[in-house]
């Protein structure tokens, strides 16, 4: 075949099959058809000008074209007899299981943060939020943590290589507690203050099934000029209850925070073995949940407040210690290993 005879289908049979391929329809079928063997079509008109073409080229011409025109119209029909079954697959059987959709969730550690926050907010506590990377200063000095205080070792603390942007401040560290917060906000603003402070907070320890270095707390602040104690009872009650249900006890035992005086640790009776012991809470009847005591006149005094005219009480309590109350999980690491066949059970 010469050049001259092929020129004119030049990759037209490669435009045909393209076209067939996107063609799922009957109506789009015969589009194909129109364009590719119809009246107006390369094929037709090159039939038609047969006449008109030099003798030597008319034989080859004439032959190509038809070719084609039966390879078209052949492959057209199979197209045509494929999609005539295909209703059949593609309609919808409603009879047929659905996919499921795989579906993300909250992590426990959020789900139980929330439903602690969400203990307070209806008794008027803002929720409030700071630095991971804190200064010595908020993170012990102005806490009644001083440098030299022995306090100060039950504290181990990530400290941070960056240089201190505010030396006066002291170093930075990765903060060991929430509580650096409190000062902040006391700082800035006037009592009264009721407010929540969740985050993350972080601690030198090594991995076991009950620490881990970084965790989180929510710790709370109330200054006025008329708290006292019996009030942080009242409200630390009120939030046990309602997060572990209305027949929680309580008990308040006396311990030592250095922000705090008085201080006091907050237990609740095991829920497994209802007081009597067993091995969730190591015989002791009791789990323990949280610290809290009135807010420590040197704290009140450092921010510059009136300490003979106002008082304060604070709170604070692990969220992954809770999260393993609530759920029975006996390993903090769990929480953090990013499993799916765990986390898909909350
Ligand atoms: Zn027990």
């Amino acid at each position: 075949m010469s050049d001259a005879a092929t020129r004119p289908f030049g990759g037209l049979e490669a435009a045909f099959q393209a076209a067939l391929a996107q063609a799922t329809t009957a109506q789009a079928l015969e589009a194909v058809r129109i364009k590719f063997l119809g009246r107006k079509s390369e094929v037709a008109a090159a039939l038609k000008g047969l006449g008109a073409l030099p003798a030597d080229q008319r034989a080859e011409v004439g032959k190509r074209a038809n070719q084609l025109k039966t390879a078209f119209e052949a492959r057209l029909a199979e197209q045509q007899a494929a999609l005539a079954t295909a209703p059949a697959r593609a309609a919808l059987d409603v009879t047929l299981p659905g996919t499921a959709l795989a579906q993300g969730r909250l992590h426990p550690v959020t789900r139980t943060m929330d439903a602690i926050l969400a203990c307070f907010v209806p008794l008027g506590f803002e929720i409030i939020e700071g630095p991971e990377a804190e200064y010595e200063y908020y993170n012990f000095d102005r806490l009644n943590i001083p440098r030299d205080h022995p306090s100060r070792e039950h504290f181990d603390t990530f400290f941070l290589e960056a240089p201190s942007p505010q030396p006066a401040k002291g170093r930075l560290l990765l903060r060991s507690h929430t509580s650096p917060v409190q000062i902040r906000v006391m700082e800035r603003r006037k009592p009264p203050l009721r407010i929540l402070v969740p985050g993350k907070v972080f601690r030198p320890d090594a991995l076991d099934p009950s620490h881990s270095f970084m965790f989180h707390q929510v710790e709370g602040l109330v200054v006025d000029d008329r708290t006292s104690f019996a009030d942080l009872k009242g409200v630390l009650e009120q939030f046990l209850r309602a997060l572990f249900g209305e027949d929680t006890q309580a008990r308040f035992r006396p311990h030592f925070f250095p922000f705090t005086e008085p201080s006091a640790e907050v237990d609740i009776a095991c829920r497994v073995c209802r007081g009597t012991g067993c091995s969730t809470c190591g015989q002791k009847g009791w789990l323990e949940i949280m610290g809290c005591g009135m807010v420590h006149p040197n704290v009140l005094k450092g921010v510059g407040y009136d300490w003979q005219r106002v008082q304060g009480f604070a709170f604070g309590m692990g969220v992954e210690r809770i999260a393993m109350l609530r759920h029975g999980v006996k390993d903090i690491r769990l929480f953090f290993e990013n499993d799916v066949r765990f986390l898909e059970q909350f």
